[in-house]
């Protein structure tokens, strides 16, 4: 049989900071190195919802502020719906920073405008003014699937609610808040995190996890995905645990 994924890019042009489109490359070869078809389908501002409906993964990145607010106004009530069926009914996606606050109930500029946010995750974000340090430098977590390493660079301090769970917990760095010592969040299939970097490239196994859920989801069986050799992409991920100096 052959298998495929269709990989949906939310907004490449205005969504997209510090590398995160590092994580399209990285889950698309994954994919074409085990003989798995992989289609990358840009939603650029204005796609239609027949697209967005088509994909197996989701990914959306970073971006200032400014371009956060230019898409809060392409999602209209129609493609909130959508992503919100999606989400929920266990598509999976990452959501890096901007994208990851956009998830949750509302983003605080440190001017204290609010873009509304999607409200599907348990979740909100905060700037605590423009005197108020930014949150900048390489991190590491501890997750259910081993440690992730990445690099982080928010002025938002995003806080949990009850219904949803961390991703990680901080090794080094700072992550949701700088205060509570977790980073991210997790919700069904979905993650978010603050990791730029990109953060799969230099976590393959984190890339494996989400193809690897998409094809259970998609083909409705469980997956065992062939061996890659990663040496390179385990050196880049030690490079950053030893710039930290933290053993792995
Ligand atoms: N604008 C957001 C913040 O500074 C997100 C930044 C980003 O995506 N790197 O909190």
């Amino acid at each position: 049989m052959n298998y495929k994924l269709t990989i949906g890019w939310l907004y490449p042009e205005l969504m997209s900071t510090y590398g995160d489109r590092g994580n399209i490359i990285s889950l698309a070869k994954r994919c074409e190195w085990r003989n798995i078809e992989a289609e990358v389908r840009r939603l650029e501002l204005g796609f239609k919802i027949e697209d967005l409906k088509k994909c197996d993964i989701l990914f959306m990145g970073g971006a200032q502020d400014k371009q956060q607010s230019i898409v809060s106004h392409d999602f209209s009530t129609q493609k909130i719906k959508t992503l919100k069926r999606m989400i929920e009914d266990g598509i999976p996606g990452l959501y890096i920073c901007g994208a990851y606050q956009f998830l949750g109930k509302y983003y605080k500029e440190a001017d204290g405008t609010i873009i509304k946010g999607l409200g599907i995750l348990d979740l909100y974000t905060e700037s605590r003014g423009k005197n108020f340090k930014r949150l900048i430098g390489n991190i590491i977590i501890e997750t259910r699937i081993k440690k992730l390493v990445g690099f982080e660079n928010h002025g938002g301090r995003t806080y949990l609610g009850k219904n949803i769970k961390p991703l990680g917990t901080i090794v080094k760095g700072f992550g949701n808040n700088g205060d509570d010592k977790t980073e991210g969040a997790m919700y069904k299939n979905s993650f978010g995190s603050y990791l730029h970097g990109p953060i799969l490239p230099k976590n393959p196994h984190f890339a494996d996890l989400l193809i690897q859920l998409s094809l259970k989801k998609k083909y409705k069986q469980p997956f065992s995905l062939a061996k890659l050799e990663d040496t390179l992409e385990w050196k880049a991920h030690e490079a950053i645990a030893n710039r930290l100096g933290i053993g792995l």
